[in-house]
């Protein structure tokens, strides 16, 4: 940490950008770091398999590592500096603080995984308050951590600017994730049903459909076609509360998770209000075509 502390503060006028990652690095995650690499001078990343945003029956030792290849991934792209703390660094003996958020963290992840978001608001807090960044790089394809995130950077008054980065995807849909290697291969060939139940349901809402319902029912029935598949939830909500929505009025957030085996897989696709004053606003803090957004 003062090592880390030492290169941010050498001079305290270049911007930081950072991207925190738990490792078992693939393209998306380097889609964010390129994010960072072209909007600020220095560039840090962190890896670090946070234990306390995972549950004891969950996969913390299963969780896929390589330490080695990640660090040349991150050399060869540029990155300044990779902050790879240890559990005893993080978690010294009488850690006792957490960061939670009442209300975002509750529906979807949170309802299935009850002490997640606590997990993540505390390792992220303490990463922001050590590496200091200028803007800190987020995938969307984690929408309701980026909710969380964003609330906490409001709520807490941390100084730094908040980008969000597209879902990066194989060919056939399925969203990159470290998580993705855990899979068997007929577990892998099922999984682009993830991608498809979302498609399907923003193409009815593309035709017209407002029922939040209905955009429900499309993702269930793509998704339980595919027996290798088992649903945790499929959700219509409202982008900002996160609440299911009976009608669609000011955008909608798809989004599912999906068990293949024991590995547990997260998808979603943002449709954004396309009408009124919030269209407007939500226009003017866009950063332009590229997909993501700043706070
Ligand atoms: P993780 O290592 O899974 O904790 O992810 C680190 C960061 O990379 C988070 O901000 C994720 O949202 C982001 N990320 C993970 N997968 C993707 C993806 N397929 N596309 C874009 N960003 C991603």
């Amino acid at each position: 940490i003062d090592e880390v502390r030492q290169h941010r503060c050498a001079d305290p006028n270049l911007t930081w950008g950072f991207v925190p990652t738990m490792g078992y690095l693939h393209a998306g995650h380097l889609s964010l770091v390129q994010l960072s690499l072209a909007g600020n001078e220095k560039t840090a990343v962190s890896i670090y398999v946070n234990p306390t945003q995972f549950a004891p029956t969950e996969d913390l030792s299963a969780y896929p590592r390589n330490l080695a290849g990640d660090l040349a991934m991150l050399e060869a792209a540029g990155v300044d500096l990779v902050f790879t703390p240890g559990d005893a660094i993080m978690y010294p003996p009488g850690f006792q603080t957490t960061v939670s958020l009442s209300q975002v963290t509750q529906p979807l992840e949170g309802s299935s995984r009850p002490t997640h978001f606590a997990g993540v608001a505390t390792v992220v807090a303490k990463l922001f308050n050590i590496v200091q960044p200028t803007r800190a790089y987020f995938g969307q394809k984690d929408a309701q951590q980026t909710i969380v995130l964003r609330q906490m950077v409001r709520d807490l008054n941390f100084n730094l600017e908040m980008v969000i980065g597209p879902t990066g995807r194989e060919p056939d849909g399925l969203a990159l994730s470290s998580r993705n290697a855990l899979l068997s291969a007929e577990n892998r060939a099922a999984a682009p049903v993830v991608y498809r139940a979302l498609s399907a349901a923003k193409a009815a809402y593309d035709a017209g459909e407002r029922s939040g319902e209905a955009l429900r029912q499309i993702m269930r029935e793509v998704i339980t076609a595919v027996p290798q598949a088992r649903i945790d939830y499929v959700s219509a909500a409202d982008p900002r509360t996160l609440q299911e929505l009976d009608v669609v009025a000011e955008g909608v957030l798809l989004s599912t998770a999906v068990f293949f085996g024991k590995t547990r897989l997260i998808d979603n696709i943002l449709i954004e209000a396309t009408e009124g004053k919030e269209q407007k606003e939500n226009k003017e803090k866009n950063l332009g075509s590229s997909g993501f957004r700043g706070v």
